[in-house]
């Protein structure tokens, strides 16, 4: 098979009823319940540029093996080119939500390839493993399937590894001839409820004695023993109007805490088993950290110009561009998009070998980018609710637009600098939406931890610093200082 179109990513899903709770309701249909189209129009929307004659050369390559066309995601980069290449598709994505959906389809397609170049890593536990890896990279590219994950126990009590509260993490309960059996809790699996496949794998931290939580494996998403529990939808579809929640009525992201109760996987999809250094080395060792942040990176550029913008023009609409201060603030944010083209560039430029002969964008740069963006990207934000300021609150919703008795007064009152009264409301509501709604809070909150806690991603990026120049720089300027003397006349 070859690269999907949205509406083989539609039917799919139909053909596969889930276990999904939202709202103490059991979803039947994903695909058309209300707290999901929007999700799933969107997706679709990217599997098409797949398809269309336009776009399938940026968003897809030739499979040498087979001769079909895959997800650009999957492809095994042999060079800077090539990983530009994967920029420029991943940006092309990113730019139809606004860089507003984290976990689009190439998030999970390069941790597989990550996977996939690291396969002989799991040889470790057995010389199968390695194989089983690489038919599963196989088939997730050959049938395009939609990949989420959850890479942490629920918050249950931190100060405990698992293995003290078992009952809770997800855990290998069972053994068979046929394959394993896995119950427990797993947080959070965004688009989890729209997903094909879940591929499981853990943070590094676990510990000696967490053995029956160190696993790698896959499940389909519809499987006998896996649930889905939603948080609360910040929109359903047709609620709310367009006008009033451009944003979070197209690009909201459900998330899902997972729950295995038994859940059957085969052996061929275990990649990982009851291996708590392989697990944790897995994930420090292979090229998985190196990919997603290139993807991850690259969207997040987009979600910071489109961020960036909408401060500008919220601050020009009110002729606050005027002030210094305000200036200053918006330079400040000009920042954040160099850094981001910078460390991207960077990245592709110094790319370094997998353990495969492949290529990854080097990391340093990508890490950086990645525990900055946890208070950059909030800083954006704060920008805008500053400027913008009680405007926000002084806007009326747009059916007071269409009010016969509010005409006169919705068309003078709202108007700013340059900018008609509807135009400036129109503006103020997406900035709302963006900075202030649930659906921007969580847009916040994604950039804070949606890749780890960051403060403990610092700590890792000191611990396996690459200090050689910093050292040789101190050590030069202390042989100037040499040993006490007595001061030279
Ligand atoms: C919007 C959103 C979407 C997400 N989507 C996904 C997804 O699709 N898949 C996925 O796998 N994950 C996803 N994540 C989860 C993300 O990986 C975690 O939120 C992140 O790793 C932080 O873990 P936590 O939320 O459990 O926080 P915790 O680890 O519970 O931390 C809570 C607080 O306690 C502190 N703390 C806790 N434990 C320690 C410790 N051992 N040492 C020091 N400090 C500690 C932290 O610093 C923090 O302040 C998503 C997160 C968000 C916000």
């Amino acid at each position: 098979m070859s690269a999907r179109s949205g509406q083989q990513f539609i039917d799919h899903l139909k053909a596969t009823p889930r276990d999904v709770w939202i709202n103490g309701e059991q979803v039947q249909d994903v695909t058309t319940h209300p707290a999901f189209s929007a999700s799933v129009e969107q997706l679709a929307k990217l599997y098409d540029m797949q398809v269309a004659k336009e776009t399938e050369d940026q968003t897809t390559y030739i499979v040498p093996e087979t001769g079909e066309r895959a997800g650009l995601a999957f492809m095994p980069a042999m060079n800077t080119a090539d990983l530009t290449k994967k920029r420029e598709g991943y940006l092309l994505w990113a730019q139809q939500n606004f860089g507003l959906m984290g976990r689009s389809p190439d998030f999970l397609n390069c941790s597989l390839l990550a996977f996939w170049e690291a396969r002989e890593l799991a040889g470790k536990n057995g010389p199968e493993f390695p194989e089983r890896i690489a038919k599963y990279y196989e088939y997730v590219r050959d049938n395009d399937l939609f990949l989420s994950h959850a890479l942490l126990s629920p918050q249950n009590d931190r100060s405990k590894p698992s293995s003290e509260q078992a009952e809770l993490h997800m855990r290998v309960v069972k053994e068979t001839d046929e394959g394993i059996y896995i119950s427990g809790g797993r947080m959070i699996a965004t688009l989890g409820p729209v997903s094909d496949e879940m591929l499981m794998y853990s943070l590094p931290g676990l510990r000696p004695g967490d053995e029956d939580h160190a696993l790698m494996f896959a499940v389909p998403t519809n499987s006998n023993g896996l649930r889905q529990i939603c948080r609360e939808p910040y929109t359903l579809a047709g609620q709310k109007s367009d006008f009033d929640h451009p944003l979070s009525n197209r690009f909201e992201e459900n998330d899902s805490l997972l729950i295995f109760d038994n859940c059957f996987v085969p052996w061929d999809r275990v990649f990982i088993y009851r291996d708590v250094q392989l697990s944790n080395e897995y994930y420090i060792t292979s090229s998985l950290r190196n990919h997603t942040a290139h993807q991850t990176n690259t969207r997040a550029l987009v979600k910071m110009q489109f961020a960036v913008g909408v401060a500008m023009e919220v601050a020009r609409s009110m002729g606050a561009d005027a002030f210094l201060h305000v200036q200053s603030m918006l330079g400040e944010s000009l920042n954040h998009i160099e850094f981001l083209k910078s460390g991207l560039l960077h990245s592709e430029v110094a790319c370094e070998a997998t353990q495969v002969g492949t290529v990854r964008p080097l990391l340093g740069p990508l890490q950086a980018l990645r525990t900055y963006l946890p208070t950059a990207y909030p800083r954006v934000v704060e920008i805008i609710q500053t400027i913008a300021a009680g405007g926000f609150m002084m806007m009326p919703s747009g059916a007071d637009f269409l009010a016969d008795e509010l005409k006169e007064d919705t068309q003078r009152f709202y108007s700013g600098a340059n900018i008609s009264s509807l135009d400036r409301a129109r503006l103020f509501k997406l900035a709302w939406d963006l900075s202030g709604e649930a659906f921007g809070t969580r847009a916040l909150q994604y950039e804070r931890y949606y890749a780890g806690d960051p403060m403990r991603t610092r700590a890792m990026n000191y611990m396996g610093a690459d200090d050689v120049e910093p050292k040789r720089l101190v050590n030069a300027a202390l042989a100037l200082a040499g040993d006490p003397e007595p001061a030279k006349r």
